[in-house]
């Protein structure tokens, strides 16, 4: 399976860079050399409309970072999962740790949104991953095995969904686990979903928490390691570019 390599772009970009970082992406995508990945950028929901005209034909695919729950309704504020299907969106990511967090979401709304992310269409990135505290008592794979089983939507198939391990204590800090950490923790979901999904064998499991250009190739080349999910360093062009062409 080809890996896949994801840009997180969180709250960043008003119309003119965003724009034009999704340009510069086209723009080396269409030079040659492209690299040997599939690559998806996840735009704030303002720009997802303009973004999906700038990538077409591009073979560079567009996510949402949130969907709510239900299709439609009195819901202010939020984005429902067809509408992002019909914003031009492939992927959506749920669960990710910054919204369990700061929006207290449970494992059981990040399964329904999964499960509205399917009902549209959608391919969700379901994220898990432990805190440091988590880490330090030794439960990491309890936690993350307690996400997958709240968050995991029903009767799924493969193709039909992306797991994310995101370690909350490597987003964003400069820190990442060791590659002996990440190869156990990728090998424990796999057992996970092969158990429970059929095909499960097959469901990319991206790695995500600080991936840069000068770590990706070790991070990438970890076994079990179907990708990345890259957050700060997806908003310049030059290293996102980099980060996937250290896909082994
Ligand atoms: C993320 O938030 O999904 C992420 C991986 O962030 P960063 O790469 O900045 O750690």
């Amino acid at each position: 399976m080809r890996k896949l390599v994801a840009g997180n772009w969180k709250m960043n970009g008003l119309k003119a860079e965003g724009l034009a970082l999704a340009r510069a992406l086209v723009a080396r995508a269409a030079a040659g050399d492209p690299p040997d990945c599939e690559l998806a950028i996840f735009p704030p929901a303002t720009l997802l409309v303009p973004i999906a005209e700038t990538l077409r034909g591009s073979g560079i695919a567009l996510g949402a970072q949130d969907c709510h729950a239900e299709a439609k309704g009195a819901h202010t504020g939020d984005v429902a999962a067809p509408m992002l299907r019909d914003a031009g969106c492939t992927y959506v990511i749920v669960g990710h740790s910054e919204r369990r967090t700061a929006h207290g979401e449970s494992d059981a709304e990040v399964r329904a949104k999964a499960t509205a992310a399917r009902a549209a269409g959608l391919v969700p990135v379901l994220c898990v991953g432990e805190s440091l505290a988590e880490r330090e008592r030794g439960e990491e794979f309890e936690v993350v095995e307690r996400q997958l089983e709240g968050s995991l939507p029903e009767r799924l198939s493969a193709g039909e969904i992306v797991v994310a391990y995101e370690p909350v204590w490597a987003i964003g800090t400069g820190r990442t686990p060791t590659s002996e950490q990440v190869a156990a923790m990728h090998a424990h979901i796999r057992r996970r979903l092969a158990a429970g999904i059929k095909g499960g064998a097959e469901v990319p499991i991206l790695y995500g928490g600080s991936v840069k250009a000068n770590n990706a190739r070790e991070l990438l080349s970890v076994a079990c390691v179907d990708g990345a999910l890259v957050g700060g360093a997806s908003l310049n062009a030059t290293e996102f570019w980099a980060i996937a062409q250290s896909c082994p």
